[in-house]
């Protein structure tokens, strides 16, 4: 069903809510109007939010919703390979609405999270991996200023 998209994916264009429940119940999640609403925040634009920012979000359009559900939902959404989830230390976590692998830049001043092109890496060098498995790469290049460069 899905096919491999291509590399336009990181800048891919606006979608519909229509689009949005139809890609829930593809993923077998009954559209509620909580997870339209969530999932609308996500997936409409490529962007990464935090669970506290979406949280900010929702209750900005005047909806009354728990930390719990909000947290729950992006759980799920992300469970089911709708958002990706993106560890950034033990307590935080950012959402990206950019499903196939891709890296970031991470700011670690402004926390924001920018995309790399997955071809803008590569390995020289990469472990054997163990017998039967395979690997899934994601890397996150940490940008601070630099010391004494004046600002
Ligand atoms: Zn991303």
């Amino acid at each position: 069903m899905s096919s491999q998209q291509p590399l336009r994916a990181l800048s891919r264009e606006h979608i519909t809510r229509a689009e949005i429940i139809g890609q829930l119940q593809a993923h077998g999640l009954k559209p509620t109007e909580q997870r339209i609403r969530i999932a609308e925040l996500l997936m409409s634009v490529p962007t990464h939010m935090t669970a506290e920012q979406i949280l900010a979000a929702v209750r900005r359009g005047g909806e009354r919703v728990s930390k719990a559900t909000v947290y729950n939902t992006l759980k799920v959404l992300a469970q089911r390979g709708l958002v990706r989830q993106i560890h950034l230390d033990p307590e935080r976590s950012v959402y990206d609405s950019t499903r196939t692998p891709h890296h970031h830049f991470h700011d670690l001043e402004t926390g924001e999270l920018r995309d790399i092109d997955p071809n803008d890496i590569a390995f020289s060098r990469f472990p054997t991996l163990p017998e039967g498995m395979e690997a899934e790469v994601e890397v996150v290049i940490r940008l601070r200023k630099k010391r004494g460069g004046g600002a």
